[in-house]
């Protein structure tokens, strides 16, 4: 094929997948491609899928599908990623259009595809990053050792592989030095970095925020996400109180809240003890926000389990939930469980316990109301008075799934400033910029 000097990135999936294809975007660049906003004019159309559940993969399956469609003659469409790393050849049978095919991790393989000479680029931590806001993702870590019944992650993925310190204090900085006002920490499970690494157990998360902490200065937020149950610990939340940027916020994806279940999913299935790590972590941060992640419908999960799950959500109160149903996954071990139960059911759990956390959500937000929080500006505007407002969030919302702030006052986009919080919604918050920073 001709050496191609254009192409376009397309991204499904959850934000490990945006930081994998900024990491291609950064090699490409390096070799000299440009980007271009409209896929009809790149000389290389790449998508890296998702593959997590049936309705990720489908929706990467219609991606694929138009994008092929669309082709224009000499054009390649480069399919990488989840979806392909588990159903290769479903995709080319699917659709005949894919030039070629790639896996997970295998992003220096489609830059030299695409003329990339990768190994004369390799050390490019110094390019400027693309934001796309205040905020930008940090993956510490890839792949996951955990059993989860219900995940194929670990078969996309494989292990365990914690990004080097070094390379993520220097990743850090990058992203800072760009004017990332905050850093949002992710991996499968953020709180398993390190353990590869053969740093002991204890330096591991705790010692690496420390030193992403002081790496990028008290102006830049970093937030926790996936963080696991069972490593929840006194000195995580010990560290998390004491370091000045490290947001009291904290995303522990539990999947439910019956022993029983948890077992089936084998997840840590001590819910006394869970129960205990939040309020551990509670006690070291009062104003703490948490937020979790329920599946509804797991494979032998009765009316009192269901119910058992109703009730820890009503006793933790939790700030935000992301409710999903179970999703029948080839090789995972529930999917060879006895009692999948049928769509109905598991839709109409999700909706009862959706219901639920919609008061407990609201009740969580209105605490706010007359209380003065930081808010990193996202966009600026004018409300239908011709008034100034402005969007964005404080250190209770996580960027794309938590709801968000508005303030009538101006400010520009990716400072921080001061907002009273006045009326709260079901996921919103509402305020007025302050003249005083926050005390
Ligand atoms: S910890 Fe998360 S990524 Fe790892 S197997 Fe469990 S659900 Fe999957």
């Amino acid at each position: 094929m001709a050496v191609p000097r254009t192409y376009h990135v397309v991204t499904l999936g959850c934000p490990k997948n945006d930081v994998d294809s900024e990491h291609l975007e950064r090699l490409l660049s390096g070799g000299e491609l440009l980007p271009v906003e409209d896929p009809y004019d790149a000389d290389a159309v790449i998508v890296n899928t998702c593959g997590f559940i049936e309705q990720s993969q489908e929706q990467s399956y219609q991606a694929v599908d138009e994008l092929a469609r669309d082709k224009r003659d000499g054009q390649k469409l480069i399919v990488a990623g989840c979806l392909t790393q588990l159903y290769a050849g479903e995709l080319r049978a699917r659709a005949p259009g894919v030039d070629h095919v790639f896996g997970v991790g295998q992003w220096h393989d489609v830059a030299r595809l695409l003329s990339v000479d990768v190994d004369a680029i390799y050390d490019i931590p110094e390019s400027t990053p693309h934001l796309d806001g205040p905020s930008a993702y940090l993956k510490i870590s890839d792949g996951c050792d955990a059993p989860c019944t219900f995940c194929v992650i670990p078969k996309i993925k494989g292990g365990l592989r914690s990004a080097p310190a070094g390379m993520l204090i220097k990743e850090a900085q990058r992203l800072s030095g760009a004017g990332a006002r905050e850093l949002v920490l992710v991996a499968q499970d953020t709180t398993a970095w390190g353990e590869d690494l053969g740093q002991g157990f204890a330096a591991g998360l705790p010692g690496l925020l420390e030193m992403l902490s002081e790496a990028v200065g008290p102006d830049v937020w970093l937030r926790l996400m996936y963080a696991y149950p069972s490593r929840v610990t006194p000195e995580l939340a010990e560290t998390m109180a004491r370091l000045p940027n490290v947001l009291h916020y904290l995303d522990v994806p539990l999947q439910h809240g019956a022993h029983s279940t948890l077992r089936r999913m084998k997840r840590p299935a001590n819910v006394e003890r869970v129960m205990k790590n939040i309020e551990t972590m509670r006690d070291a941060m009062p104003d703490l926000v948490l937020r979790t992640s329920f599946i509804t419908g797991f494979p032998g999960e009765t009316e009192a389990e269901f119910q058992e799950l109703m009730d820890f959500a009503t006793a933790i109160r939790f700030d935000h939930v992301g409710v999903f149903t179970y999703s029948r996954q080839q090789w995972t071990g529930a999917d060879d469980l006895a009692g999948h139960l049928p769509d109905e059911v598991k839709h109409a759990r999700r909706d009862r316990l959706m219901e639920l956390q919609a008061g407990i959500a609201r009740e969580r937000a209105s605490r706010f109301v007359g209380h003065d929080l930081e808010m990193l500006v996202e966009g600026a505007g004018e409300d239908e008075d011709g008034n100034p407002v402005i969007a964005g969030r404080t250190y209770r919302e996580a960027p794309e799934v938590d709801g968000l702030v508005f303030a009538a006052g101006h400010a520009e986009p990716g400072s921080r400033v001061p907002v009273r919080i006045e009326a709260s919604g079901d996921y919103d918050l509402f305020g007025t910029v302050l003249a005083q920073p926050v005390r």
